[in-house]
C-alpha cells in the first residue's frame, strides 16, 4: 500500500520549488554574503532579496526578520534575549511547545517569575485571564498563535490589544501558522513571532523571528560574534536557506485553501466509520490542518505503532516529546487525566495529500482501531 504522510505538524514535505531555490542558490551564490568581492555581493543580493519577499509575507519590514536556524533558536531569542536585559514577570501558558516552556524556566532560574494559565476545556486561553494576570513587573508576554498538538487557534488580536494597552513586550511561537494559514494576520497583533522552514516546507535547518524594529535595542542576542542580522544572530547567514525560506512561503500562500476541506472530510467520514472517537478542540477556531482525535478504550501509541505498519505516519505525542513518551501537555492543561491524554492520535496534512488518501486513512484507522480494542491494548 502507497504509504500515507499524516504527520505534517511534525514536519512537512519541502516544495520542490523550495528545494530548487536553496539548490540554485547554493550553486550561484556560495560565497560569504559579507564578503566585498563580487561573488559576495551577489550573494548579499540574493540574501536581501529572500528577507525582502519573506518580510512582504509576514506583512512587515525587511529589517524585521531575523534569520535563524530553526524555531527554537527563535524561541530563545525572543524569550531568553528579552528577559536576560529586563527581568521580571512572565505571563505564559501551561501548554506551550517545550521551546518555549525550557525559554522561560530558563528566565525563572535567571531570576524572573511566571504564571502559567490553562486553557478552557476547549484548548484556547482567554484574553482575559492575560489581563488579569498581568502585574507591574510584568516584562512579558508569551502566548503560542496556535497549539501543535490540538490545533486549536489563540486570540492572539485580543492579547496583543492588551499587551499594547499596557506596555509589554508580546511574543507569539508561530510555528505551526504558515502552512495553511495567512500568516501576516498573526504577525500584525504581536511584537515577535517565531517561525520554523521545515514546517512550512522549506529546507530543514531554516528559522526566523519577526521582531518590531522598536524592540531589538531589548533583546539579547544569544550568538555573538561578527554581528549578522544586525547584531542579533552573528554567523555566517544561510542564503540558500533564506531563499528556500522565501519559496516555501509563496507556495504556501498558492496552496493555503487545499487543506481544510480533506480536513474536514477525513473528520467527517472517521466519527462515522469509528464508535467512540471524539474531535479535540472541534468548536473552537482551529488550524486548517491538524486533527487531534481521541478514541475510547485504546492507548494513542499503540495505534500509531499500528498504523506505522500499515504504511500511516501519524503521531500520538508532539515530535519533541514522542521519544520520552510523554502525553500531550495540551490535553492536560485542558483539565484532562493522564489516561485520558494518552487516547489521542495527531493526524496532520499538507497540501500532498489528497481526497483518495483521505479515505483510505479512515478505513485503515478504524480496521487499526478495531483490531486494538478487540485485544483490550489499552
Ligand atoms: N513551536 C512549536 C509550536 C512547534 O510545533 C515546534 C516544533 O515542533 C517548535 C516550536 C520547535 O521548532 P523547531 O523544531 O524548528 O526547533
Amino acid at each position: 500500500m502507497k504509504p500515507i504522510y499524516a504527520d505534517c505538524a511534525a514536519a512537512v514535505p519541502p516544495f520542490d520549488e523550495a528545494l530548487s531555490a536553496f539548490e540554485q542558490a547554493s550553486l550561484a551564490a556560495w560565497q560569504n554574503p559579507s564578503s566585498i568581492h563580487g561573488g559576495g555581493q551577489t550573494a548579499a543580493h540574493l540574501l536581501q532579496r529572500a528577507r525582502a519577499d519573506i518580510a512582504a509575507h509576514f506583512g512587515c519590514e525587511a529589517r524585521e526578520i531575523v534569520l535563524t536556524s530553526c524555531g527554537t533558536e527563535s524561541i530563545c531569542l525572543a524569550v531568553r534575549g528579552l528577559t536576560e536585559r529586563k527581568k521580571g514577570h512572565i505571563v505564559t501558558t501551561a501548554m506551550e511547545h517545550k521551546a518555549v516552556t525550557e525559554a522561560v524556566l530558563s528566565a525563572v532560574r535567571g531570576g524572573c517569575t511566571a504564571t502559567y494559565l490553562k486553557p478552557d476545556p476547549s484548548g484556547q486561553i482567554s484574553a482575559e485571564d492575560v489581563k488579569n494576570a498581568i502585574r507591574p513587573d510584568t516584562v512579558l508576554i508569551a502566548v503560542m498563535a496556535a497549539s501543535n498538538e490540538t490545533g486549536v487557534i489563540q486570540p492572539v488580536a485580543q492579547i496583543g490589544q492588551i499587551a499594547r494597552h499596557y506596555g509589554i513586550p508580546f511574543f507569539s511561537d508561530g510555528v505551526q501558522i504558515p502552512s495553511e494559514t495567512d500568516p501576516a494576520l498573526f504577525v500584525r497583533h504581536c511584537d515577535m513571532m517565531s517561525f520554523s522552514g521545515h514546517k512550512f516546507g522549506a529546507v530543514r535547518g531554516t528559522g526566523i523571528l519577526y521582531i518590531k524594529s522598536t524592540l531589538r535595542p531589548l533583546v539579547s542576542p544569544q550568538l555573538t560574534g561578527g554581528g549578522q542580522e544586525a547584531g542579533l544572530r552573528s554567523g555566517t547567514e544561510n542564503v540558500a536557506g533564506a531563499c528556500s525560506v522565501a519559496a516555501a512561503l509563496e507556495q504556501c500562500r498558492l496552496h493555503c485553501n487545499r487543506v481544510r476541506p480533506l480536513r474536514d472530510l477525513f473528520e467527517e467520514r472517521m466519527v462515522q466509520a469509528v464508535d467512540g472517537v471524539e474531535i479535540i478542540g472541534q468548536n473552537a477556531p482551529r488550524l486548517p490542518h491538524i486533527s487531534l482525535l481521541s478514541f475510547d478504550g485504546i492507548s494513542g501509541e499503540g495505534l500509531v505503532s499500528l498504523l506505522d505498519l500499515h504504511g500511516v505516519a501519524a503521531s500520538a505525542s508532539s515530535a519533541c516529546n514522542a521519544a520520552k513518551g510523554t502525553a500531550l501537555a495540551s490535553l492536560t492543561a485542558m483539565g484532562r487525566s493522564e489516561e485520558d491524554a494518552r487516547r489521542a492520535v495527531r493526524f496532520s496534512f499538507s497540501h500532498r495529500n489528497t481526497e483518495e488518501e483521505m479515505h483510505r486513512l479512515v478505513r485503515v484507522t478504524a480496521e487499526c482501531v478495531q483490531k486494538l480494542r478487540a485485544l483490550h491494548i489499552n
